[in-house]
């Protein structure tokens, strides 16, 4: 495998490629291939952007048609009939049957984009800087976004500029059980010397995917809501990746029946992979001046041919929904199997998560690498998250087989197994 010309050239930035050094060209739902034809089941699935698994036929149909004929690929941010058809598929398929009234922004492509403008909306609509955030959140890496993301060695790449306009608050479990870390904010709130600028909006991620699947009781959500309302804050939920089915419902934020006022889409959301990001906002909030969030890739055209594919073929009914949920209960067993055996090394262990989107806690980072580097070896792709990553997380398609499934999470607890012994 050549890999020389990568290595000498790409900046020292790069990531994933340190993980899994090889020079991937081929992959089919849950599956990768190597160039030395070596196959891997896939468990990292882009980081949550490939829900629907790899080269997902029925959606990359769409964008076949759509490019065999000199359909627009690029218009800037023009009416496009690709944006109308994405649009009513959006309405008819996903906010309707959910009785959501959302008006619809298409920043730049990439999440942090969104999140970037969520958080200015919140601002101007709201007529306040400070913008609630939980610790261990990830909302992306531009400036104003990074205020709202906890973990230090993003927050140091500015090179010692400081990112303003974020509060951390705790997350839910953060101070241990029986303690509601709500009460904190709420008494924050009511303290006149409490030292909190009465926040525009607080974001929040449902379940914390990068920070380490920290999941969101449904009674604190719930809680959180009210909070807000109360308040007059605006709340935003980040649901770039625990969205688009990923915990087994369309929007992560359903589980727990509260109706966010900004919501930010990503990762899956064009359903082939391909760069898109949306900020949905109640109508009330649309206060955007024209052009005043700019970008010349506002809307990609194939990625609303995709993304329209991916919700008609998806989500006209429930039954992705249902195989998530059923899918997720496989992996939450052998997670707990995969803990147990952890622990009778003597090594603490749990297992947490929501729908697919799930982890094993196993307390360092140093442990988790060893796990992750051996299942690579043996042929599966799984990445860890966490503020010292260590939590080894499950973001498989949610399409994958129960075949290739149960196949990744043989070889994961084997390579438990083999690392730790
Ligand atoms: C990935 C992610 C982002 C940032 O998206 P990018 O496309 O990497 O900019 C923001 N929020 C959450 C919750 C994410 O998972």
């Amino acid at each position: 495998m050549q890999t020389q010309i990568l290595e000498r050239m790409e900046s020292e930035v790069r990531t994933y490629s340190r993980s899994f050094p090889v020079v991937f060209t081929k992959a089919r739902n849950a599956r990768l291939t190597d160039e030395d034809g070596r196959q891997y089941i896939d468990f990292l699935a882009g980081a949550g952007t490939l829900n629907y698994g790899h080269n997902n036929p029925k959606i990359k149909q769409a964008l076949l048609d759509y490019l065999a004929e000199d359909n627009i690929i690029h218009g800037l941010d023009f009416w496009t009939a690709a944006k109308r058809d994405y649009l009513d598929a959006l309405d008819e398929v996903i906010l309707k049957p959910r009785g959501l009234d959302y008006k619809v922004q298409f920043p730049g492509p990439t999440g942090t984009n969104a999140v970037e403008a969520a958080i200015r909306l919140a601002r101007n609509a709201k007529g306040r800087h400070n913008i609630v955030t939980f610790t261990n959140g990830f909302h992306g890496v531009t400036m104003g976004a990074l205020a709202t993301t906890g973990n230090r060695k993003f927050r140091e790449a500015t090179g010692g500029v400081p990112t303003v306009g974020g509060s951390f608050l705790p997350f839910d479990g953060y101070l241990g059980d029986g303690a509601d870390t709500l009460d904190y904010f709420e008494k924050l709130l009511g303290d006149k010397s409490g030292g909190l600028d009465i926040p525009a909006g607080v974001i929040v991620e449902t379940v914390q995917g990068e920070g380490g699947i920290n999941v969101a009781g449904l009674d604190w959500l719930k809680r959180l809501e009210s909070i807000c309302r109360a308040h007059d804050i605006l709340l935003i939920v980040d649901d770039i990746q625990a969205g688009c089915g990923r915990t087994g419902k369309f929007f992560s934020f359903e589980h727990a029946d509260v109706v966010p006022d900004i919501v930010t889409n990503s990762k899956s959301l064009s359903g082939l992979g391909l760069p898109f990001s949306q900020v949905l906002m109640r109508p009330e909030l649309d206060i955007w001046k024209p052009g005043q969030y700019n970008g010349t890739f506002r809307g990609f055209a194939l990625a609303f041919t995709t993304a329209a594919a991916a919700l008609r073929h998806y989500w006209s009914d429930d039954a992705l929904a249902q195989d998530v949920a059923r899918k997720g209960e496989i992996v939450a067993k052998r997670f707990q199997t995969i803990a147990g055996v952890i622990k009778e090394l003597g090594i603490e262990a749990s297992e947490r998560g929501r729908g697919l989107m799930r982890g094993i806690d196993v307390g360092s980072g140093d442990i988790a690498d060893k796990i992750t580097h051996k299942a690579f070896e043996n042929g599966l792709i799984i990445e860890t998250s966490g503020q010292d990553g260590e939590v080894v997380k499950c973001l498989c398609p949610l399409t994958i087989t129960d075949e290739e499934l149960n196949e990744g999470l043989d070889i994961l607890e084997t390579s438990t197994r083999q690392a730790l012994s």
